[in-house]
């Protein structure tokens, strides 16, 4: 192409021609692509990064168009994957962009992979646990990472840059299990997010350019009170992470595991070890006990009102439950063990 695509940010004093080589040569993760990590890669991807990977363990339905900018009713009628549906539509937008889209769930098993070679992470996760991993990963590798979260009509955005303070400096410990406040139950400004993936797309711009006016401070944003609010975060002196360096989350064994997602009343099943499903054959399998269509990227069952997602990495998404114990005995029922 001729015309020069980036002229707008070649003008900003602290990009420039020079900013702009760097964006260039830079890398950049997105894990999770929900709200925050559509909002942030649509913008990522117009400032032509090198490459962006894309990660997200999800498919598209039609409540997620509400505020998750990549998508369409095209993508929730088809149940794309949203980490290829992500792909596509970044990469149409952008083809200097190598844009690589991964469908999986992100665990201590599989996290080194996911961020090796990437220069930058960019948080587009709606769980605690998730962020300890990347932020353990990140802290270890010294990548530098963008926090991001919503809620409500708030939200906020973070630099965790190697060197602290970091995400464990913030939230020491995981808070129980249903205790923490969720989209499913406070809700979601359509707008939050939006913001919010913008202000972390212009941070890991900064960080990638080395400016010099790369936040060190908590940007928090109240879209309901119409406030902004810069809030100084401190290094804990006992950080297990940044200071000494036992990085707990990541010697997690992998295990089995079932959790209920955020917002969706669908309970999500990841087997214990790393396996491939033969979609073809299941879906033979299960004809002959209910309804099966294969999706392409993925094989939808219904049996008796309840509904079961099958993604080729064994992994299923149980539809209209957030009863961990029904989905768990439905997963060991239909699919296997
Ligand atoms: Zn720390």
């Amino acid at each position: 192409m001729s015309e020069d695509r980036y002229s707008g940010i070649r003008l900003i004093d602290w990009i420039g021609d020079s900013g702009r080589e760097m964006i260039k040569k830079s890398s950049c993760t997105i894990i999770g692509c929900g709200a925050l990590g559509c909002a942030s890669s649509n913008l990522l991807v117009r400032f032509g990064f090198g490459s962006l990977k894309i990660v997200d363990r999800d498919f598209v339905e039609l409540p997620n168009l509400e505020r998750q900018i990549l998508f369409d009713e095209n993508d929730a009628r088809m149940m794309k994957p949203k980490a290829i549906a992500a792909a596509e539509k970044l990469s149409s937008v952008n083809s200097e962009v190598r844009v690589n889209g991964v469908v999986t769930d992100v665990n201590s098993g599989n996290i080194d992979k996911i961020l090796a070679d990437c220069d930058l992470v960019v948080d587009g996760t709606d769980n605690l646990e998730t962020r300890y991993l990347i932020n353990d990963t990140c802290v270890k590798h010294k990548i530098p990472w963008v926090h991001g979260a919503c809620l409500s009509s708030s939200g906020m955005s973070f630099n965790i840059l190697p060197g602290g303070p970091c995400f464990r400096c913030m939230y020491a410990v995981a808070p129980e299990l249903g205790r923490t406040p969720t989209c499913e139950t406070e809700g979601i400004l359509t707008s939050v997010p939006q913001l919010v993936g913008a202000i972390q797309a212009t941070e890991a711009v900064k960080i990638i350019c080395k400016s010099e006016n790369i936040s060190r401070r908590l940007i928090h944003v109240d879209l309901a009170a119409g406030t902004f609010e810069a809030i100084a975060v401190e290094r804990s002196e006992s950080c297990p992470a940044c200071v000494k360096g036992h990085f707990e989350y990541l010697g997690k064994e992998r295990t089995s595991s079932a959790v209920s997602l955020c917002g969706r009343n669908s309970v999500q099943i990841v087997p214990a070890n790393e396996t491939t499903v033969d979609l073809k054959a299941l879906e033979k399998k299960l004809k002959t006990v209910g309804d099966v269509s294969h999706m392409g990227y993925l094989l939808n069952f219904k049996k008796e009102g309840h509904e079961l997602v099958v993604f080729p990495d064994g992994r299923a998404i149980v539809r209209g439950t957030s009863d961990i114990g029904l989905a768990k005995s439905l997963y060991s029922r239909y699919i296997g063990n």
